[in-house]
């Protein structure tokens, strides 16, 4: 099913505004008028609309600082707006698209070439709206899966869950409820809405949503809890007790450990929040199957009886490239810079960053992508000396921390990594991949700098600049 695009249109001609409609309506769009221009804003964020259709000259409000408000909006910046307006065309052209404008449609305006344009530039509003959501939700995934695998106790991975997922799709309620199918009570075992509750039983009477989707291990999607008939039982509760209901759409979603169903996954928006609808279960799906080997390691480690030594080293280390995790580079810093301070000695940190590797994943796939980032983490391990510090800081992104170098060492640090890097055979045997990296460098002390954090700061600025200035190259 696909909905029809909505359609604003701004015209203080009455007349004008109808055709517009009727010829809009006719062709499948789905349209609203905002005569003259007035409670413009008040449409724009009541609805979300695709396009609008915005007159230049009104008698009550002028159309261009209109256009302006609506482009200075970031709500509304990736809006296309096209301007109707009989203005001498070149003047009032120049002056919209200056100011934001998709597209200037001259009046009397032609139907079809009305239609055609309409057209174009609802194709390109969705393509980069849809381009957009992806690159979030992918980076915003990478970045859930590196809080959860750096926990090692499975009730923090349940709270990280639900309060990634609950900010992720901006809805106030979301938490993990573990029961068996069939079961009549379950555990909430954690809840955004509720951080401090632990372990509690609820009835799973209330929640026909959750027991549907426990037993029969299919996403239950409840877009409106006021009219879906799996809560008619409910509804009718709700009504003899008298009780205000404030959930209006809800998600259970089954997940299991080791194969074995273990509870559920439950959003819910109130009657406040936009509804839940397939994008949301989407990412909520996403989450959970990237969680469940997260949650598996940290039961497995419960139930194990480990050192010491070995769970320090489990905590503080990347799973897939095995070098330090951002929490370890944390701690390690402080120490660094404590250190330093101490003993009247230079501390380096380099700040590592693949060129390019989306279009790595792109082309290779995410699987060599992987690939490349563990080869990185070895080669970088390979160049240290043994008291330098390798950790993985984000996605593509690491760090190195060298203590008591000077800056001569550290460039020189920097060139030899570069140089490897580039005439390196990454990924698989006879397909390789080329890789560079660019890399910001800067050192303690310095009158930037007065703890780790501003020293990493500083580390990523003139990362920045190494990116700007062409990529496979150091900065400091
Ligand atoms: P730039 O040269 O500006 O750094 O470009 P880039 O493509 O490297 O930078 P960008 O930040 O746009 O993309 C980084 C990509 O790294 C996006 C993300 O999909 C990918 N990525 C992050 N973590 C992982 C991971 O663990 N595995 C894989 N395969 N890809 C990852
Ligand atoms: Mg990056
Ligand atoms: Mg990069």
């Amino acid at each position: 099913m696909t909905v029809a695009p909505k359609i604003l249109v701004a015209d203080d001609d009455q007349a004008l505004s109808r055709t517009l409609s009727w010829i809009l309506k006719e062709n499948g769009y789905d349209v609203f008028t905002a005569p003259g221009g007035e409670h413009l804003f008040e449409h724009l964020t009541a609805e979300q609309f695709d396009l609008l259709l915005l007159d230049i000259m009104m008698p009550k409000v002028d159309g261009l600082q209109l256009l302006q408000r609506v482009k200075a909006d970031p709500r509304f910046k990736d809006l296309p707006v096209l301007m109707i307006s009989s203005m001498p065309p070149e003047e009032a052209t120049v002056r919209s698209l200056g100011l934001g404008a998709a597209d200037f449609i001259p009046k009397p305006f032609r139907v079809r070439e009305l239609l055609a344009r309409v057209k174009a530039h609802l194709r390109v509003g969705r393509e980069l709206n849809q381009a957009r959501a992806e690159a979030r939700s992918r980076s915003e995934m990478m970045d859930i899966m590196q809080e959860v695998t750096a926990s090692l106790k499975p009730e923090e991975i349940y709270g990280i869950l639900v309060r990634r997922v609950a900010q992720g799709l901006s809805i106030s309620r979301c938490s993990i409820i573990m029961a068996n199918p069939g079961d009549e009570s379950g555990t909430v075992v954690a809840a955004f809405e509720n951080p401090m509750l632990h372990n509690l039983q609820v009835d799973l009477k209330r929640y026909p949503e959750i027991r549907r989707a426990l037993s029969t291990g299919e996403t239950v999607l409840v877009r409106d809890v006021q009219t879906d008939p799996l809560y008619r039982g409910v509804r009718e509760e709700w009504v003899a007790e008298g009780r205000p209901v404030e959930t209006r759409s809800a998600v259970a979603l089954r997940f299991s450990l080791r194969q074995q169903p273990v509870g559920v996954f439950f959003l819910r928006t109130t009657t406040e929040d936009a509804p839940l609808n397939e994008h949301d279960v989407q990412f909520a799906e996403e989450v959970i199957i990237a969680a469940v080997a997260a949650l598996e390691r940290a039961y497995d480690l419960e139930n194990a009886v480990l050192g010491q030594e070995q769970m320090r080293h489990l905590a503080e280390t990347d799973p897939l490239t095995n070098c330090f995790n951002r929490r370890a580079l944390m701690e390690k810093l402080e120490q660094e810079m404590d250190r330093a301070a101490r003993y009247a000695t230079m501390l380096t940190c380099m700040m590592v960053d693949i060129d390019n590797f989306k279009q790595i994943n792109d082309t290779y796939g995410h699987l060599v992508g992987d690939r490349v980032l563990k080869q990185l983490a070895n080669l970088l391990k390979r160049e240290q000396r043994s008291v330098d510090i390798v950790a993985r800081y984000g996605g593509e992104e690491f760090v190195v921390l060298l203590p008591e170098t000077t800056n001569a060492e550290s460039r020189n640090f920097a060139e030899r990594i570069l140089r490897r890097v580039s005439t390196h055979d990454f990924g698989e045997q006879g397909r390789p991949v080329r890789v560079t990296i660019s890399a910001g460098i800067a050192s303690y002390p310095d009158e930037r700098v007065s703890d780790g954090e501003s020293l990493l700061r500083l580390a990523d600025t003139h990362l920045y600049r190494a990116k700007s200035d062409g990529r496979n190259r150091f900065r400091d």
